[in-house]
């Protein structure tokens, strides 16, 4: 390939949450990680993301909490219940020991804190905007086209990581192939004034037609996520502040109490996507890249910060990482029953089947009646099940 040549020990396509974690969390190491994105980082983003606790074990052993902590709120007590059918299922971090059961996080927060810390890193070189253009994968040195504002540029390193989201271009020109479900829905997401205090319970209800979660912020304010049909989304994005908030408080309830305004509306597509191979070669695929989920189970960034975790405690270990992860252990990167969960509450919840009410009731009834059952449902919505990476361990 033609262009000015750079070499790295690690290079990540994808500047988003799960590539600058991996980039800071890998930097503890001693090599020369690039950070490469396609675009100059802004920080827009509207999500409000629900961290389980063992993502915030992860914020926190890493150093970054202290910088999060400000814009973080405890969630105590999960609620999920269903419009129109009796059973509800409460989860409560007290009944299972532990001080929080997560904490929700304004994704732009996440972002900030996370490169604030890389600036202070000199073995990381932040490289944007650049435009990967071709891949070479080799089992051991791989070598990256970019396009960038100073022409043609040729990277090489030992490990390539694509954390290039849901519409990865790394997967793309590797020619691997993704299981994709369009649910035709989307996902609004806005910020509700609430007259009375939330109490750090986080409410899920789910509808005929989706679902409604109300995760709990500062002050007297909850961040709401309606996934619905497109058509219905399209409806609710038309409508004004005042006919939406009447809208959400018929739909929901007043389980909350009297909602009083609502922010910017801003909507996100949903779709299930799984790739059918996460390596080739030297080349890793994770967070989006690897797994798109529905975010009804709020699982998704959760699932890629594992990735995290568990593929920072394999490198760390490596003397060489030349053909190293060829003996990666995938399984040890993958929380499969997350995976299954999130898609299966979708399946069970979203279609409005007789018979799946029914199943869904009497599964949610006996669920909340059997600890037991809740502790394990918790410990994996928790990211706390099976092997549990170092930086997932509570340290305190
Ligand atoms: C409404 C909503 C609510 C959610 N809530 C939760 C929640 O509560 N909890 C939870 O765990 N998860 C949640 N998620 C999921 C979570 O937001 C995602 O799993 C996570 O943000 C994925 O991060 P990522 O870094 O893998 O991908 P992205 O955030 O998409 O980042 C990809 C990056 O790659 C860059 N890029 C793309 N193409 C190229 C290229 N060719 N070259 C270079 N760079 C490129 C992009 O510019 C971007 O910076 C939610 C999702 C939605 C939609």
């Amino acid at each position: 390939m033609a262009g000015t040549y750079r070499e790295f020990d690690i290079i990540i396509v994808g500047g988003g949450i799960v590539g600058g974690a991996l980039a800071y969390t890998l930097s503890k190491g001693p090599w020369q990680i690039a950070l490469v994105d396609a675009v100059e980082k802004k920080i827009e983003d509207a999500r409000l993301i629900a961290l389980n606790a063992g993502s915030c074990c992860l914020f926190k052993n890493s150093g970054l909490w202290p910088a999060l902590a400000a814009d973080a709120t405890s969630i105590q007590q999960i609620h999920v219940s269903h419009q129109g059918h009796f059973g509800i299922t409460r989860i409560a971090a007290q009944e299972l020991g532990v001080d929080t059961l997560g904490h929700v996080v304004p994704a732009n927060a996440i972002v900030k804190s996370i490169f604030a810390a890389l600036s202070n890193r000199e073995n990381v070189k932040i490289i944007c905007p650049a435009l990967l253009t071709a891949i070479t994968p080799d089992t051991e040195t791989s070598t990256l086209a970019f396009d960038t504002a100073a022409g043609k540029e040729i990277y090489q390193a030992d490990i390539i990581i694509g954390a290039d989201g849901s519409y990865s271009t790394v997967r793309e020109l590797l020619g691997i192939q993704t299981q994709t479900i369009d649910y035709q829905q989307s996902a609004l997401v806005t910020v509700t004034e609430l007259a009375r205090h939330h109490n750090h319970v986080a409410y899920e209800r789910f509808q005929k037609e989706g679902a409604i979660a109300m995760l709990p912020l500062a002050d007297n304010r909850v961040a709401t996520i309606w996934t619905s049909s497109n058509t219905h989304i399209n409806h609710l994005m038309q409508l004004t502040p005042s006919d939406f908030l009447q809208q959400l408080q018929q739909q929901f309830g007043y389980r909350l109490g009297r909602m009083l305004q609502i922010g910017k509306r801003a909507t996100y597509p949903l779709q299930m996507q799984q790739v059918q191979q996460q390596l080739k070669q030297n080349v890793l695929l994770i967070g989006n890249a690897a797994h798109t989920l529905h975010p009804i189970a709020a699982q998704g960034l959760n699932i890629a910060l594992y990735e995290v975790a568990a593929l920072t405690d394999y490198l760390l270990k490596q003397s060489s990482l030349k053909k190293c992860l060829m003996n990666l252990p995938l399984d040890s990167l993958q929380q499969s029953f997350s995976r299954r969960l999130s898609h299966g509450l979708t399946e069970l919840f979203a279609k409005d089947l007789f018979p799946v009410n029914l199943a869904r009731q009497a599964g949610m009834i006996s669920f909340d009646q059997c600890t037991p059952l809740k502790k394990k449902f918790a410990s994996h919505t928790m990211g706390k099940a099976g092997h549990v990476p170092s930086l997932f361990l509570n340290m305190e």
